[in-house]
């Protein structure tokens, strides 16, 4: 830990650059304690590890706070020293004693109060939450920003995000979605943004970084992304996925597959339109490809161009198969008004485009052209071929 209070209830913090000669005048002249439990604590100054404190009993708190890594405790030093130096009043490993829980900084800004989490190891799922929860009713924002050690890169701009990762995720006052991340060993701040899945696991993202000399609070609370996608790439990936879980298909894709069957449909044999990225897809934990299959299912199948289609109808459908758990959804506790839904609106508005549907109003859609069903590969590559020349410049814009 990086805070203790001394016996007279002055609170020390190395956050600051002390020099060693000072801190060395203090552990000869103070006692220090632990502001969370009271006990002791000795105040070490190695040449290995950075400057802290350490309990000198075992107990909870040596379990819960003592276990960070130097990355960790480097990291929110940094960050701490980036907000004083923005002069945002923040304080470093701020006890709040009413929710029991310690934020590695606390800080308050444009009348706000944040409770940044700066996560380097895995945490359970339950615990982030938790802690989430925790802050969101008792008047704080959460701020989590993950370590950039974490961020598992496969290719240039393709990742792979586990569900925990995904926790990380927050919303721009540009209605935005991105994680944020923060390296110490080289002092640059990485945002993952446009995150587009392609399955439960991969997705492509534009990654950037950038020096925290260089930002401001307000270019990691809202960073201004630019979404762009490189389509056919995408389309790759999300092709080679299908094949490879199609040859071991778990229960639940087995049931995909066999009600597809069931329709005349084939995994292999899906139209262009079907399973296609649309900027808040990240809000649904079930591949697009599969998703947009069962919405097909659900609303176009058995319709004539001309037919009208109701959003409610839309809606009604696709939470049917939420509670049956064939659509699955991702839990993103930081963004409190997340609706799902919104990636299928999106997805009808992106058919709109592809002049396959129009809207009728507020709530109507009528069918303007039939999806068509290739039969075989050659017209499936046929069809793709001309539909990528048509919607080329479209497509870049997901
Ligand atoms: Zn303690």
């Amino acid at each position: 830990m990086l805070t203790a209070k001394t016996k007279t209830g002055k609170t020390i913090c190395l956050g600051y650059d002390y020099k060693r000669e000072t801190l060395l005048y203090f552990r000869n002249n103070e006692e220090f304690i632990c502001p969370v439990c009271g006990e002791s604590v000795s105040l070490k100054l190695g040449n290995q590890r950075i400057f802290h404190f350490s309990h000198k009993k075992g107990g909870v708190c040596r379990e819960v706070y003592e276990n960070e890594s130097v990355y960790h405790m480097e990291g929110k030093r940094q960050l701490y020293q980036w907000l004083i130096r923005q002069r945002i009043p923040s304080s470093l490993e701020y006890y709040d004693s009413e929710i029991k829980q310690r934020p590695d900084i606390m800080f308050k800004h444009n009348g706000m109060k944040y409770a940044l989490e700066y996560q380097c190891s895995a945490l359970s799922e339950e615990s982030f939450l938790k802690r989430t929860q925790a802050y969101l009713q008792h008047g704080y924002i959460p701020l989590w920003i993950m370590g950039s050690k974490n961020i598992k890169t496969k290719r240039k701009n393709l990742l792979t995000l586990s569900s925990f990762d995904y926790l990380f995720l927050r919303e721009s006052r540009h209605h935005q979605f991105f994680i944020p991340s923060y390296c110490p060993e080289n002092s640059h701040f990485v945002i993952l943004g446009s995150i587009q899945p392609y399955s439960t696991k991969n997705a492509f993202a534009q990654i950037c970084s950038f020096p925290i000399n260089l930002a401001g609070l307000d270019e990691i609370l809202h960073p201004k992304l630019i979404n762009q996608l490189n389509f056919s790439q995408w389309n790759q990936e999300a092709e080679r996925y299908n094949l490879n879980w199609s040859f071991h298909p778990s229960p639940e894709q087995k049931r995909f597959l066999y009600e597809i069957y069931n329709y005349g449909l084939n995994l292999f044999l899906l139209p262009p339109e079907i399973g296609f990225p649309v900027p808040q897809s990240l809000h649904i934990l079930t591949p697009p490809a599969i998703w947009q299959t069962y919405l097909y299912i659900d609303n176009f199948i058995n319709l004539k161009a001309g037919d009208s289609i109701r959003l409610n109808d839309v809606e009604r459908n696709f939470n049917k198969r939420i509670k049956k758990k064939e659509i699955l959804i991702r839990n993103h506790l930081q963004l409190i008004e997340q609706n799902p839904f919104v990636a299928v609106k999106e997805y009808l508005f992106q058919l709109e485009k592809l002049g396959i549907l129009k809207q009728k109003g507020g709530t109507i859609f009528q069918l303007v052209k039939k999806i068509e069903i290739p039969k075989s590969n050659r017209e499936r590559e046929e069809q793709r071929r001309i539909f990528f020349q048509i919607n080329q410049k479209l497509l870049s814009k997901v």
